[in-house]
């Protein structure tokens, strides 16, 4: 005979085990929490991308990101089948959308909200500069992307 609280405790530690087992699997959305519109994105970066990319090689777009519901609907930007809505990446770690001769983004006009709001000048998160102003690259930023990029993009679950 099992009483109502063992069976209160089984049915506990079942449901706990399917939602570390859902976790695991890397079933559920990542989306973006914030439903701007970024067609009418107030604060676009504004930094000198043409004069520093045969530095930093595009490397904001390797940055993860989810999409927003209006990318989604939208049917122009690509996610990464079987992690929904994370942009998609190629295996060289780079977006999909990024033009690898030009690094320029075939997809401009449409680009999602956080490539439009990027401020590589001073981002705390994402240092991509150690010194803004003569443009010396950090060197580690890059290695620690690809490391990370490797992880979350190649391995089930996140
Ligand atoms: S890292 Fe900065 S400079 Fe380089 S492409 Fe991205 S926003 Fe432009
Ligand atoms: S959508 Fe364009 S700007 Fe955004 S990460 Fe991809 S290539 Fe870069």
């Amino acid at each position: 005979m099992v009483s109502i609280e063992e069976l209160d405790e089984r049915k506990k530690q079942v449901s706990e085990r399917l939602v570390k087992k859902f976790v695991e699997s890397g079933i559920g959305l990542l989306y973006q929490d914030s439903e701007e519109d970024k067609y009418t994105f107030q604060h676009e970066a504004c930094v000198d991308c043409r004069d520093r990319l045969t530095i930093c090689r595009a490397i904001c777009c390797k940055f993860p990101f989810a999409l927003s519901r209006q990318d989604v609907e939208e049917g122009i930007i690509r996610w990464e089948f079987g992690r929904p809505y994370l942009i998609a990446h190629n295996a060289d770690g780079y977006c999909v959308h990024l033009d690898r001769k030009t690094h320029s983004c075939t997809v401009y006009e449409n680009r999602p909200l956080p490539c439009r709001g990027f401020n590589c000048r001073d981002n705390e998160k994402w240092k991509v500069w150690l010194d803004y102003g003569r443009k010396t690259i950090n060197n580690e930023l890059m290695e620690q992307t690809d490391q990370s990029n490797g992880r979350i993009y190649s391995c089930p679950g996140l």
